[in-house]
């Protein structure tokens, strides 16, 4: 399928794509790696008059350490992520989870602060960043904000950004020795989860298990008071609303969202 017509910009800085966020307003979008944006566009799902290209500003791809915790620009690809020599000693579970999104072409050219941005339930990144209770970073003319991740999802490819809004970074606080796990389950090697379990000191973010990206909450709270990883594991999927589609039943990603986080929960603890 082919869009409908759209102007194109790159600005050469993020204060360059804010300007043409605000002169734009809704009928403009980001473009960053494009992996999920030109699927929206080519379906006509999505038809922005206006396409700004961030996706080559270096000013948003960093992985540095600043205090206690880890702080990645917007732009950062998935390969950056799986790479980074940071992110393997200081925040594991990250580094893994990147390197189970697509196959290598999907991971040279996606972006983090895309994958956070298109809200997708069904993307490994933001459980993940869930699960590690990161703080995500939002610019805009009127300045910026910090949202934790726990209060930026709103529901299915909807989250608290608004319209001129950019991700510029994501903050996550350094876990180092802390115990951590991924489990997704595939059909298929490079295949989106049917459901995906990322746990981390003893936090649990749940891929496919609703409209948005959750955290496990019975789960935490069962094992914050003393319950067995077995206990715990059997609450993964209460306040979870999981749907039925090509992939699975509902009732199935219940199943899997126990036995996942069962397995993630064991390997976590060593
Ligand atoms: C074949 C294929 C397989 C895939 N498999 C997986 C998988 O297994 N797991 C998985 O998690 N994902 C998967 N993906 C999605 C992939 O990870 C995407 O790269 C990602 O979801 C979006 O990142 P992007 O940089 O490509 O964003 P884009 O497609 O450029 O943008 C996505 C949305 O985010 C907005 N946006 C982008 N950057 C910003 C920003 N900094 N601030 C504000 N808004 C922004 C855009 O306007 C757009 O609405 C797959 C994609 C493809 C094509």
């Amino acid at each position: 399928m082919i869009p409908v017509a759209f102007s194109y910009a790159r600005p050469d800085s993020v204060d360059g794509a804010l300007a043409l966020l605000a002169e734009h307003g809704e009928d403009a979008t980001i473009l960053a790696g494009g992996h999920s944006l030109l699927p929206v566009m080519k379906l006509r799902l999505g038809a922005p008059e206006v396409v700004i290209d961030i996706g080559r500003l270096p000013e948003l791809r960093y992985i540095r350490v600043q205090g206690d915790e880890v702080a990645i620009g917007a732009g950062t690809r998935h390969r950056d992520l799986e790479a980074s020599d940071v992110l393997g000693s200081d925040v594991p579970l990250l580094a893994a989870v990147a390197r189970t999104v697509g196959d290598p072409q999907v991971r040279h050219r996606g972006t983090i602060g895309g994958s956070l941005a298109h809200a997708d339930p069904a993307s490994d990144l933001p459980a993940a960043v869930l699960a590690l209770d990161a703080t995500i970073v939002l610019r805009s003319p009127r300045g910026e904000r910090q949202v934790p991740a726990t209060g930026f999802y709103t529901g299915m490819f909807s989250s608290v950004k608004e319209p001129d809004e950019l991700i510029v970074e994501i903050r996550v606080p350094r876990t180092g020795s802390a115990g951590w796990a991924y489990e997704k389950f595939t059909r298929r090697a490079n295949d989106w989860a049917i459901v995906g379990v990322a746990v981390v000191d003893g936090r649990v973010g749940l891929v496919n298990m609703g409209a948005s990206p959750l955290r496990a909450s019975a789960t935490e709270a069962a094992l914050a008071d003393g319950a067995s990883i077995d206990e715990a594991a059997a609450l993964a999927d209460q306040g979870t609303d999981p749907q039925t589609d090509v992939s699975a039943t509902a009732e199935y990603r219940r199943h899997l969202a126990r036995l996942l986080t069962r397995r993630a929960l064991t390997t976590a603890a060593g």
